[in-house]
């Protein structure tokens, strides 16, 4: 965790002008800059950035953030990493931040690990290069598997000896902690002694998203009946098997770039093809694919293509499971390769050209291809036929994003046609798959709702109405625009706007519909009274990615005082300086207009009571009339009628 003091400190540097346009060719227009948007196809430059706003908005595909959202979503960082990738830009010290005793301990813990790895790592790399049993065994093993020093250096491999304990005691003579050592997995306790685990192995390190070593492969180089081909590092604090993909940290900038993820099995694999120049490359490690590892993925790209070599039971492993890719959008395919080969010695054996060309020429799709299979076996059987179908309809039912329509129309006609049934008959069978879907989501949901509140406000169904809606809601977003933007200005000799909102708001605030504005509002408050001066930064740039992201939803690019206003508002103000004074006014008279017109409906219901004395009539009746005029007053200083 990072202490709020380097996080301020970085936000004081960023200058988002000079970070997006690291990534994006900007050019000045006016007060914003504006460029082709990096997140969808254009050739009209519609992204925006406002340098006085810190945020960017694309007018062509609707995404919008600040410096940091930016880099999550274009480097796709954590937000943690993206904050050390600027604190690193801007030369910002780290502090971290105190943490609870148990999440210490535990940051602690994982922390010692990394840096175990990170010198064992080292330690397996000079023994292979520079160890006479490294080079005698470990690398002409390796070479003559066909690897280059080059590839074995990029991907950190190394060799272990085959001694006892040759690691266990460099490291225990490096003080490391051994209980941390057993951890790691690179070690075992036999009484009371600490042996190397994977004594005789050519290791091949594991790296995250960021490049740190959190575990390791080691293989046997000689085949052995009674040992393992492979040891792998046990679950530990930062090696989680199902959140793991070999190579992906490798392998990011070049899946970006093609748009295509390419999955195999094994390290070999990954390695060979890299070697090859084909670098878009991951392996699954020969699990079933998990939702963790599918939206790592999907961070990247939405094409997935698996290399499927007939007789391993790794990608066959791979492949189950995939109807979760379906439903998180990602498009497979499956490309089976030759006979008796896998992607490593198909690769060596053709060369790079033509296994890129063999790769684009055999990609199958994968539920054609697994309604294909599913057929031959079920051959004559019509009972298994049946199940067939129904399995088909039901995996083609969870592609039910919008955008996929047609996606959704296309595999039902190409499965009827394959499974020689009628077109219509599948596609009612996929609807019914739909509507049970549908029909058990709405129950949890509806359960869910009864549990927490009650019912959800009705949709208003002419158009009048939700122009009424939106109007109303761009109110209530600009009560919080304008505290943002200009709450620490002045407001008159005393004090600031914020004092002016805030003591707007303590009676404003039922009359905001959308309860998640108030959040704003209440943290600007809190930081506002310890002595604090918040800006639309410290929102923009929160944590917390919802209240981040409302922020800057309530920031319009567009709605700048420009100096142009002068004119509009010729005589009547000084300086433009003053036009923010205009802004929250009308914001704040709107607000209390509704709230002045929900006091008259309120009167005008106890009013129509039938058991009234004539004192109290008279009561609401004054009531009433000196509301009506508060309303007139302020209708006319709004300049509009606003119908109710
Ligand atoms: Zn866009």
């Amino acid at each position: 965790m990072i202490s709020q003091q380097t996080i301020q400190q970085i936000l004081s540097r960023i200058d988002i002008i000079e970070i997006v346009g690291g990534f994006v060719k900007l050019k000045r227009r006016g007060t914003n800059y504006l460029g082709l948007c990096p997140f969808h196809n254009e050739k009209t430059p519609s992204f925006t950035v406002s340098p006085a706003k810190e945020i960017y908005k694309c007018f062509g595909c609707g995404r919008s953030g600040n410096t940091i959202s930016f880099l999550m979503e274009h480097e796709k960082y954590s937000y943690v990493e993206a904050l050390r990738w600027l604190a690193a830009r801007y030369n910002v010290e780290i502090e971290e931040k105190e943490l609870s005793p148990e999440a210490r301990q535990q940051q602690q813990v994982a922390d010692s690990l990394y840096i175990i790895n990170a010198f064992a790592q080292k330690f397996f790399s000079d023994i292979l290069f520079t160890s006479e049993e490294g080079q005698d065994i470990g690398l002409s093993y390796l070479k003559e598997r066909g690897f280059n020093e080059e590839i074995m250096r990029k991907f950190q491999l190394g060799y272990c000896p085959d001694q006892r304990d040759h690691f266990a005691r460099a490291a225990l003579t490096a003080q490391y902690n051994p209980d941390y050592l057993i951890r790691t997995g690179l070690v075992v306790q036999r009484e009371e002694k600490l042996l190397d685990n994977y004594r005789g192995r050519i290791i091949f390190p594991v790296h995250n998203q960021t490049g740190k070593v959190i575990g390791f492969g080691a293989r046997i180089i000689r085949s052995n009946d009674r040992a393992p081909k492979y040891i792998n590092t046990p679950e530990n604090e930062i090696y989680v098997k199902s959140k793991i993909l070999y190579g992906s940290y490798q392998a990011r900038q070049a899946i970006d770039k093609a748009d295509e993820c390419l999955l195999v099995e094994g390290y070999t694999d990954v390695i060979s093809l890299h070697q090859a120049g084909i670098e878009n490359v991951v392996a699954s490690g020969g699990t079933s694919l998990t939702i963790d590892q599918l939206r790592l993925i999907r961070k990247y790209t939405h094409h997935l293509t698996i290399i499927y070599d007939g007789d391993s039971a790794g990608v066959k492993a791979a492949l189950r499971g995939l109807d979760m890719a379906l439903e998180e959008g990602l498009d497979v395919k499956l490309v089976l390769i030759p006979d008796k080969e896998d992607p490593d010695s198909y690769v060596r054996r053709i060369g790079a050209t033509a296994f890129r060309e063999f790769i684009a020429a055999n990609k199958k799709d994968f539920i054609l291809f697994q309604l294909e299979v599913a057929l031959k076996d079920a051959a004559n059987d019509s009972n298994k036929k049946a199940a067939v179908v129904n399995q088909v309809a039901e995996t083609i039912s969870r592609i039910n994003k919008a955008e996929d329509f047609t996606r959704q129309q296309d595999y039902i006609r190409q499965s009827a046609e394959i499974l020689h049934i009628e077109e219509t008959g599948l596609h009612t069978l996929v609807n019914k798959y739909i509507r049970e879907r549908i029909t058990k989501q709405e129950n949890k949901a509806a359960a869910a709702a009864q549990a927490t509140e009650e019912a959800p406000p009705a949709i208003p169904q002419d158009e009048d109405s939700l122009n009424l809606l939106f109007r109303h809601e761009q109110n209530e977003r600009g009560m919080i625009r304008v505290l943002l933007e200009y709450g620490l200005r002045s407001w008159d000799d005393q004090s600031l706007v914020a004092d002016y909102i805030l003591s707007e708001s303590a009676e404003l605030a039922d009359l905001i519909d959308n309860k998640r504005l108030l959040m704003i509002i209440d943290l600007f408050r809190d930081w506002y009274q310890q002595g604090l001066e918040p800006t639309s930064k410290n929102f923009l740039y929160h944590e917390d990615q919802e209240l981040s992201t409302l922020a800057v939803s309530v920031m319009d690019v567009h709605h700048e005082l420009s100096p142009n206003w002068k004119e509009h508002y010729e005589g009547k103000i000084n300086t433009p300086d003053d036009l923010y004074k205009e802004d929250v006014e009308s914001v704040v008279r709107y607000l209390r207009l509704r709230k002045i017109q929900r006091l008259i409906q309120e009167n005008q219901v106890d009013m129509q009571k039938s058991a009234l004395t004539y004192e109290e009539w008279v009561v609401l009746y004054t009531t009433h009339k000196h509301l009506k005029e508060m309303e007139m007053t302020l209708l006319q200083s709004l300049g509009t009628v606003i119908v109710k």
